[in-house]
């Protein structure tokens, strides 16, 4: 049984500017290109300058990106910034974990591992932050406890597949995990996949980094910030991290 200690975070997804794209719309507009060429942000800012700037047509003349992000975030325009989406993968965390992440519902999508359809004997299982913390010996009793959950679910798993009626092999083991993952403990890694647009990044930041929150979602939400400031700096970079490990600005819930 492997046991992991830390997340990974893999960014699989970031937008994507459509260069030419942009550039037919203001030509088909005519529309001046002033703003665009000067535009300095990465993709994703891009993405939102060019939407918010479409609503008030100031494509001439205006803030440069810096000072137009500043105002976005700092007047709390958050719509604008629901265009930018950033996908990631994780790695090393708990069940536990996802099933709290899950409840976040605006501007967001997840797909975690199957316990139906997946063996779950072959997982790894996430020690606890505030386990990891212990005593070696208070670790091992953890890791040997762990370890008969997982005796016990093979057990089930073989029990239920030769007594399931199910005539398909696929069908009569997903039976058999759906009932043997009963006994699974809530420390079993799930590969999660979260899809957020940057306002609600920004407030899974904001939530899940504050001291109130749960530990290993502390960890994971820091982790995922560090992960995807650098793929928008200007719609991130106004969060700073005290000692005790929180992010905060003067600009929450935008
Ligand atoms: C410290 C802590 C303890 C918690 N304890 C518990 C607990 O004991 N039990 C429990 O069940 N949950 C608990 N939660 C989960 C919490 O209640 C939320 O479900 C979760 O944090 C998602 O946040 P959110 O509601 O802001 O939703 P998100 O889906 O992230 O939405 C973001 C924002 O969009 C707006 N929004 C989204 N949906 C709606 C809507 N339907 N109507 C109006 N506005 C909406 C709200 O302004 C919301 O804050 C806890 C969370 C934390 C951080």
């Amino acid at each position: 049984m492997l046991v992991k200690t830390e997340p990974k975070v893999y960014v699989i997804g970031v937008p994507h500017f459509q260069t030419e794209e942009l550039e037919r719309f203001l030509a088909d507009q005519d529309l001046s290109r002033n703003r665009y060429e000067a535009m300095t942000g990465t993709d994703a800012e891009r993405i939102v300058e060019m939407a918010t700037r479409l609503c008030y047509q100031s494509f001439k003349k205006g803030r440069d990106t810096e000072a137009f992000f500043d105002n976005i975030i700092s007047s709390g325009h958050g719509s604008t910034i629901e265009h930018a989406n950033f996908t990631v993968f994780l790695t090393g965390v708990s069940r536990s974990f996802t099933h709290e992440l899950v409840r976040h519902r605006a501007g967001t999508a997840f797909s975690q591992l199957s316990q139906r359809y997946v063996d779950a004997s072959l997982s790894a299982v996430v020690m606890p932050p505030r386990i990891q913390a212990l005593a070696e010996e208070h670790q091992r009793a953890w890791v040997s406890h762990m370890q008969r959950c997982l005796d016990v679910y093979k057990l089930y798993t073989t029990i239920l597949d030769e007594r399931g009626t199910e005539r398909a092999t696929t069908e009569r083991r997903k039976r058999a995990r759906e009932t043997a993952r009963s006994v699974l403990p809530e420390a079993m890694e799930v590969y999660m996949a979260m899809t957020g647009n940057a306002r609600a990044w920004r407030h899974i930041f904001e939530m899940r980094t504050a001291m109130s929150a749960e530990t290993e979602m502390r960890v994971v939400a820091l982790a995922c910030y560090k992960a995807l400031r650098d793929h928008a700096p200007n719609l991130f970079g106004d969060y700073e991290l005290n000692d005790t490990g929180e992010l905060i600005t003067p600009h929450r819930k935008i």
